[in-house]
């Protein structure tokens, strides 16, 4: 056992092997207080009950062939004794035919008490303070929002194989999905949101060695974000990377490289010809023809790619640029520089914004105001940031604005993603997009240490639907999200209703930043493993961050790499990307083979 999570997957998965039609999971501190599953499956006898905590207790393998043809997912017979082990267990349990159930205590391996009980049939588990009695191991966990996104990725891949049963999941007595037994199609839609509902595509294919069946999500709704794709061999969740890249190669030519596809497919396959013990937690898998399973997987996806008559999109950049010129226009109409250099930043923060003008990216440096030092922040960076940044600053193009940067240069802009200026010693590449970011970065990051988000408040409340999922994991960070300057009210219903955004934040479309501050989290945590502020900060200066292809004016340019140059680490984004590059006037010089 890793961590919640694991003793979710082992939980809900025996619920699953004893035949139960409704199967609840509730969770309390994100499992790390209580993690319960109770089912209405077959339930266990006196002694069944007994011995299923004994290591090699499974009743799961009865012929040495079993083994060949196992399509249940426990056979080891070592998942309760593990728990057992490191938490305090109370099993209840009762048969259909038994007129009394059995309750169990365990605690640290030690049975604590068994007592007959009268109860409803079938078996509820409540694993309680995990690793209580290994400190070494729960200091080890991560944060709550962390560990619940690591249960609801459990419940979803047993909720997605098992379509016909109702499962429930209650996050701290909030009930987070309430799904009923029901078609694949509608399973993943009340898994993920209505949103999914345009966006399946069937794939299915029977031949005589597989059957490949499920869905795949159309090209268009891709995301930057892994993580809602899976793989079902004989209904068991696998990761499979050649599998996986079997599918990109069908998608090839209609998303854009750094995207992924959404997919639930479900190959069923001979047991004979894969080998499903390679891995101590069984999620991956091994075929004995690789290659095989690769191309008519590839020919599935293909094949239902196309008979939904869909054709590349010829330009991905296309879009971007048409923005940034109707940005540009915009911004020219609305206001004048000095207006915007006067406007205090406080007095705006508290004033409606209107919709039209909040697109405009240039509201960003509006009465800006430094972001408040403050001692010990250094203290408080990740070790990977500080890595990064200090070898940021050896680097050959740390360079210092005083040193350089010379206030009346002529500055423009280059193919609307760089601006370029002459400094002292030669010339200054700004990646405009990655140097917003960094600018954003720090602020946010700032904001969330002080708890000083500014906001701008809307005059009419946006309600924002998310997917459950998603919703549970905005509970786990709602004070975080609140100190970056956000204003919500979380409601039931998987509904937020937001009130006000960071001050800087650009955007007019609040759902999607907000979905985009989730895919964000979700994206660096697996990347990174940074703490959830600098992940926070992470994510909404990602996505805040002017993109490559807006146009900017001088103001705006010089604004930029002023701001650049007042943060503490202006040469590398915070996920180590350059921001700026010089080119010394004497290298220059020495293309043409001149003399300084
Ligand atoms: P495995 O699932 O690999 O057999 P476990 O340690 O997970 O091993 O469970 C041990 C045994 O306890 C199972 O084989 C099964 O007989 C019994 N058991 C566990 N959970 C349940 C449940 N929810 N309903 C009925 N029987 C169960
Ligand atoms: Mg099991």
């Amino acid at each position: 056992m890793q961590r919640p999570a694991s003793v979710v997957k082992e939980l809900m998965e025996n619920s699953v092997d004893a035949e139960s039609s409704q199967i609840d999971l509730i969770v309390k501190e994100a499992g790390k207080l209580l993690i319960q599953v109770i089912d209405n499956g077959k339930g266990m006898s006196v002694t069944d009950a007994r011995m299923s905590f004994e290591r090699h207790a499974t009743s799961k393998i009865i012929k040495s062939e079993d083994l060949f043809s196992i399509r249940t997912f426990g056979f080891r017979g070592e998942a309760l004794a593990s728990i057992g082990a490191v938490a305090q267990v109370e099993m209840r349990t009762r048969k259909q035919d038994d007129e009394l159930g059995t309750s169990i205590k365990v605690e640290g391996s030690e049975v604590k008490e068994q007592t007959p009980i009268a109860c409803e049939k079938g078996t509820s588990i409540s694993v309680k303070n995990l690793f209580f009695n290994v400190p070494a191991r729960r200091s080890f966990l991560k944060s709550n929002p962390v560990e619940m996104k690591h249960i609801i990725d459990e419940f979803q891949r047993v909720a997605l194989s098992y379509p016909q049963v109702g499962f429930r999941l209650y996050q701290n007595d909030l009930e987070v999905y309430q799904l009923p037994s029901e078609k694949l199609s509608r399973r993943i839609v009340s898994l993920f949101g209505s949103g999914y509902k345009e966006q399946l595509i069937t794939c299915q294919e029977d031949m005589d060695f597989i059957k490949i069946h499920g869905y795949i999500g159309k090209p268009e709704h891709a995301k930057k974000t892994r993580g809602e794709q899976f793989f079902f061999v004989n209904n068991r969740f696998v990761r499979n990377n050649y599998l996986h890249h079997a599918i990109m190669n069908a998608y090839e030519d209609l998303i854009a490289s750094d995207q992924f596809p959404f997919y639930v497919l479900f190959i069923d396959i001979d047991p004979r010809h894969i080998d499903i013990n390679v891995h101590p937690t069984k999620t991956e898998i091994k075929f004995d023809d690789e290659k095989i399973v690769y191309a008519l997987v590839k020919a599935a996806v293909k094949k239902s790619l196309g008979t939904h008559s869909i054709t590349p999109p010829l330009d991905f950049e296309h879009n971007i640029n048409f923005d940034a010129l109707s940005n540009y226009n915009h911004s020219k109409t609305i206001q004048g520089d000095n207006e915007r250099l006067e406007t205090n930043f406080t007095a705006k923060s508290f004033n409606p914004i209107q919709k039209s003008s909040h697109q405009d990216w240039q509201k960003l440096y509006e009465g800006f105001e430094r972001v408040p030092e403050k001692n010990g922040e250094e203290k408080e960076e990740t070790p990977s940031s500080v890595r990064v940044e200090s070898a940021a600053n050896n680097m050959e193009s740390g360079v210092s604005k005083d040193l350089l940067y010379t206030e009346n240069a002529s500055t423009f802009q280059l193919h609307g993603r760089y601006i370029i200026t002459q400094i002292k010693s030669g010339v200054l590449v700004v990646d405009q997009q990655a140097a917003h970011e960094r600018i954003l970065y720090e602020r946010y990051l700032a904001m969330l240490h002080n708890k000083v988000g500014a906001s701008q408040q809307f005059l009419f409340p946006q309600s924002v639907q998310l997917s459950p999922g998603d919703f549970a994991l905005i509970a786990e960070m709602e004070e975080e999200i609140r100190s970056l300057g956000f204003m919500f009210n979380i409601f039931s219903n998987n509904t937020v209703v937001i009130n006000g955004v960071p001050a800087d934040v650009q955007s007019g479309s609040e759902k999607e930043l907000f979905e985009g501050l989730i895919e964000q989290f979700k994206m660096n945590r697996s990347e990174l493993k940074l703490d959830k502020k600098e992940n926070l900060a992470r994510a909404l200066a990602r996505r805040s961050a002017i993109r490559s292809g807006t146009k900017l004016t001088l103001l705006e340019m010089n604004t930029l790499i002023d701001e650049l140059f007042a943060c503490k680490f202006p040469n590398y984004t915070p996920t180590g990307n350059l921001t700026i590059v010089t080119m010394e006037i004497g290298k220059i010089a020495k293309l043409f083979n001149r003399q300084v």
